[in-house]
């Protein structure tokens, strides 16, 4: 088998500093590191060297440091929170407990701005202080509402207007998908960021009903990484770009996605260690992502592990970014993956290939349940769901193994876990990504 050579990284000087300061700042000064600094060979060795030989941050040591532990000495913490500079937020994880973080508002819109230069459309929109629609699960972000209905003046807090109140889509009628229609062509936002998953619900609605949808400047798609079957759906309504935004509460914005559908990293805000998986699941090209932060007064983030593989690309861009990593995709949640019969990892995305490859499957879920064995239960907007069985049992042998044993299962609808985000794919059982990565048996 032929192993393509990974494309090196061009950096700028400027870039080279922001690494160098942000990397030896935490050692020296932000206590979380302190046990780190006997991995650093040392400032004769190269920077990226230096990355290389620390361990990668977890949620979990996020959660056993608190905040305050990766704020550098000389910031004080309690007399910023006391004058509102920043406050203290939750994250609301799907996949593992929730984290306490600083949020520092100002920084947020520095990394949201850098990332608008990465995609010709919002670099040249003039974006900031732009109307903004957002389409997620108010358990996110928003306002939550699960008995009555909330006015378009309570879900407005300007410049943002939030479309839904209700956290499940399962339960939207029409009248509801209708008033989200409505409010779009009265607010007429710049920009419509929202879950694919969610829009995806409200894409189906307007096919379905033939309704006209005011079009934005813009579709950001973030909270999940977007299926292809969302994107069908985007598509078929939206006709401005649609873009991917890649980040995390913790990491600011990372990635994002180009007018050539590649995405580039967010270079002015954040440096990207990659770890190839082994050969057999998919390296030396997929591999999980570190990330650090550099201009995040209150948070030193150093190999944060986002917990998501990526695909890099093979050759240059063809939009000429050519700074930091460039990827094909996002593959998935490391805690989305799934293992074909013979115990190679298939990716949220390889598997998300396999299923909307079948025309007809409109939504999804599918669990691994045993090493052999798969389920999928899957909604449909087909005259005749059924039909499409066959091939899809099909397309899935192929992805997992033509003895895997499938069993589907046709429902109207299905609903985010917990009322937050959707898990298109999962096993039954734990996955430990340092079984896969590149050194591994
Ligand atoms: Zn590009």
């Amino acid at each position: 088998m032929t192993v393509l050579p990974i494309p090196a990284p061009t950096y700028t000087p400027e870039y080279r500093t922001f690494a160098k300061r942000a990397f030896e700042t935490a050692l020296s000064k932000v206590p979380a590191y302190s046990t780190w600094r006997r991995h650093d060979p040392g400032p004769s060795a190269h920077i990226f060297e230096r990355y290389r030989a620390m361990p990668a941050l977890t949620k979990a040591d996020l959660r056993e440091h608190q905040p305050a532990k990766f704020v550098p000495e000389g910031r004080d913490l309690a007399s910023a929170l006391a004058k509102c500079e920043v406050e203290l937020v939750k994250t609301s994880g799907s996949t593992s407990d929730a984290v306490t973080n600083v949020w520092c508002q100002e920084w947020w819109n520095a990394c949201e701005a850098s990332s608008w230069k990465l995609h010709a459309t919002t670099a040249s929109a003039q974006l900031g202080g732009h109307r903004e629609a957002i389409l997620s699960s108010p358990r996110c972000v928003g306002f939550a509402s699960e008995v009555g209905y909330l006015s378009m003046e309570q879900r407005t807090l300007r410049p943002y207007l939030f479309l839904t109140e209700k956290a499940d889509p399962a339960e939207w009628s029409v009248a509801f998908c209708d008033r989200m229609i409505e409010e779009l062509g009265q607010f007429k936002p710049a920009v419509l960021e929202a879950n694919p998953s969610f829009l995806s619900v409200l894409c189906r609605h307007a096919i379905k009903r033939d309704r006209e949808v005011y079009q934005p400047a813009v579709v950001i798609l973030t909270y999940e990484n977007p299926s292809l079957v969302h994107l069908k759906h985007i598509r078929q309504i939206f006709q401005c770009p649609t873009i991917s935004s890649y980040g995390g509460t913790e990491s600011g914005y990372v990635f994002m996605q180009c007018e050539a559908g590649r995405l580039h990293q967010n270079v002015e805000q954040c440096h990207v260690d990659f770890q190839p998986l082994a050969p057999r699941h998919g390296g030396p090209m997929i591999g999980r992502i570190l990330v650090t932060t550099f201009h995040n007064p209150w948070r030193s983030l150093i190999r944060f592990d986002m917990g998501d593989l990526v695909r890099l690309a093979a050759e240059p861009c063809p939009c000429g970014r050519e700074e930091g990593l460039t990827l094909d995709a996002i593959e998935g949640r490391i805690a989305n993956a799934t293992l074909s019969i013979e115990g190679r990892l298939v990716t949220q995305c390889e598997a998300d290939a396999a299923i909307a490859r079948v025309d007809g499957v409109d939504q999804y879920e599918l669990v691994q349940t045993g090493a052999a064995s798969v389920s999928l239960r899957y909604a449909s907007d087909a005259r005749d769901p059924a039909a499409i069985e066959p091939e899809l049992c099909a397309s899935l042998q192929r992805c997992y193994g033509s003895s895997v044993k499938i069993t589907l299962g046709h429902v109207q609808a299905l609903s985010p876990v917990l009322g937050v985000k959707y898990r298109l794919t999962r096993a039954d059982f734990e996955i430990d990504i340092h079984d896969f990565l590149v050194g591994s048996p």
